[in-house]
């Protein structure tokens, strides 16, 4: 990607932005900051989020940050933040400088709050968290000021340093900003900026035993890296009176603004760490790098492209209504990437075997294709056909009905790039299941139709003797529910879609996929788009399905 790249979409952050540039505010800079909390891995949601705030860094030539927001210790780990670390790069962006925390500013914001305290703007609260609830009031009352609230300065000091020193118990007591307990805006209502956490921090350690709320955290770390539009979802557009409270407030460098836009919702999945963080505790899933889950890590595996999801994010827009967005357009902009991209291979998935009488055994007819049918660029693939070859048993009906485009008996199809074959035997084991079918080919077919008969159709195949066995797992919506989260009396567990993975052990694909890299992504012609899973080893290749070839979901359900 390219700076100032004016290609992409506009939205009314972009304009809010080039009425800024233009009047010479924040000395014509633009700095956003991409702030995910290290306490799950990266959803689609997030992807929105992460185009948009180093999206908008590139197209006016500014920079993005990216910040961990790490005032959570217990909840938040390594792993979250390597996996943050990798999505973001994947999905294509790379952020200014190194990589921040706001755990880098604890000192600084301790400082700040020592600031407040001596302004006579902050003071120790010593109210339990019950009694701090009844205090606040509603959003018809009032709230009542705590009888803490006048402590002297000198008390206030002591108290807070005593509480970095560790002399209170978690819950004993806390810091809050003095703003206004009658506010109309609960967040104005003595907010709570730091709290006893005695908890060991996966950056700074056992250095502190107290930590920053959110919004007192939030805000002053954009102050100090300098960001200029802090855009954030719409939930947070009450803590915005807040966040400008404590810029005024507090002797920060420069006067950051937060914009609020519509988070993203999508249909038949849940975007929420900690519903994920369920899936995956619980065993619903294997890992949060499920190809069924709606991560970044899980798109991945399941064969997205990062370009993919950035058209995504394109398509869907930055607005500020709440809305669903239908999971048939994140499925959509894959196919459409894949569609361009992928090349075409055969892989049958359920097989039946198909002997061809007349090609005798251990002779091999190499076969070319074109790697994609409308870009020739991807050059051709060679298939063998051979006496022992296999096709998909659903390509195969004993009685056909009406139109039937397929294999029945005494009928003939065109293998995929080969020859019209003509069902001659079927045979059947004792239990009278179909286990092979025996056909001839017809040597006049090769590159031309026959003339005094028309096949039924096309369908794929490869050979038995010269193919790759492989694992094929076949991913679906991991809910069968559009709003899994929306029905009061059932759990979202209830709508996991019992068919949201379906394995085909005993598939194959055609030779030329032998040595396939992880994560390389195919055309399986008359199936759908699927790409080499992480599981492949030297001796079996998996594939994953990305999604099928059109949007059949819609008429499934609709059944
Ligand atoms: P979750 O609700 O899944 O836990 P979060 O908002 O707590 O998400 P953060 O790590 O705090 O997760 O999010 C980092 C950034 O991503 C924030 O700026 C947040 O507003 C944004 N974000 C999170 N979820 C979405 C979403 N669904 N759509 C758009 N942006 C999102
Ligand atoms: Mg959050």
């Amino acid at each position: 990607m390219t700076k100032n790249d004016t290609t992409k979409p506009t939205n009314f952050i972009h304009q809010i932005i080039e009425e800024d540039l233009k009047n010479g505010a924040n000395d014509g800079k633009v700095v956003t900051r991409f702030p995910p909390e290290p306490n799950g891995y990266l959803h689609i949601g997030h992807a929105k989020s992460i185009c948009l705030n180093f999206g908008t860094a590139l197209k006016y030539g500014g920079q993005c940050n990216l910040r961990f927001d790490d005032t959570n210790p217990e909840k938040e780990s390594q792993e979250y933040i390597d996996s943050i670390v990798s999505d973001v790069r994947w999905l294509g962006f790379e952020w200014s400088g190194d990589i921040r925390y706001t755990s880098d500013y604890f000192d600084t914001l301790y400082e700040w709050a020592v600031h407040l305290i001596k302004e006579g703007k902050a003071y120790v609260d010593s109210l339990s968290a019950h009694e701090m609830r009844e205090y606040r009031g509603t959003l018809t009352e009032p709230g009542k000021n705590s009888p803490y609230r006048e402590r002297s300065v000198e008390e206030n000091l002591d108290l807070f340093a005593k509480m970095r020193d560790g002399a209170f118990d978690e819950g004993e007591c806390v810091l809050r900003a003095k703003i206004d307990m009658a506010a109309a805006n609960i967040n104005l209502r003595d907010p709570v900026i730091y709290r006893v956490r005695k908890a060991h921090h996966h950056q700074s350690g056992d250095k502190w035993c107290i930590y920053p709320s959110y919004d007192f955290a939030h805000g002053q770390s954009d102050a100090l890296e300098g960001v200029t539009h802090s855009i954030c979802t719409l939930e947070f557009e009450d803590h915005r009176p807040l966040y400008d409270w404590f810029v005024a407030n507090l002797p920060v460098p420069v006067t950051p603004r937060q914009y609020e836009f519509a988070r993203l919702n999508l249909n038949y999945t849940v975007t929420s760490k900690r519903k994920l963080k369920l899936l995956v505790d619980e065993n619903k899933v294997n890992g949060w790098n499920d190809p069924r889950m709606p991560t970044i890590s899980g798109l991945r595996r399941r064969g997205y492209t990062p370009a993919s999801i950035r058209n995504f994010c394109d398509m869907i827009g930055v607005t500020r209504s709440n809305g669903i967005v239908d999971m048939g357009m994140l499925e959509a902009a894959v196919r459409e990437d894949l569609d361009t991209n992928a090349p075409r291979a055969m892989c049958v998935l359920d097989p039946i075997k198909l002997t061809i009488i007349n090609q005798p055994e251990g002779e091999q007819e190499w076969f070319e294709l074109p790697a994609h049918p409308k870009d020739e660029s991807m050059g051709v693939r060679k298939v063998p056909f051979t006496r022992n070859l296999l096709i998909e048993r659903e390509d195969f009906a004993q009685e056909p009905p009406k139109k039937w485009k397929r294999l029945a008996p005494g009928q003939a199809v065109r293998l995929r790039g080969a020859y019209v074959v003509r069902c001659e035997e079927v045979i059947r084991d004792a239990n009278g299941e179909v286990v092979e079918l025996k056909a001839s080919f017809d040597p006049e077919t090769k590159g031309a139709n026959p003339t005094d008969y028309k096949p039924n159709g096309v369908i794929h195949w490869v050979s038995a003797d010269n193919s790759v066995p492989c694992e094929v797992r076949a991913y679906d919506r991991l809910f069968t529910e559009a709003n899994p989260d929306g029905d009061k009396e059932r759990d979202f567990h209830e709508f996991i879609n019992p068919e949201s993975l379906v394995v085909y052990p005993r598939a194959h694909v055609e030779i030329g996929l032998k040595h396939a890299a992880v994560e390389s992504r195919y055309q399986f012609e008359r199936q759908g788009y699927f790409c080499v899973d992480p599981d492949t080893t030297e001796s079996r290749m998996v594939f994953n399905r990305t999604v099928g070839l059109r949007d059949s979901w819609a008429k499934i359900q609709a059944k």
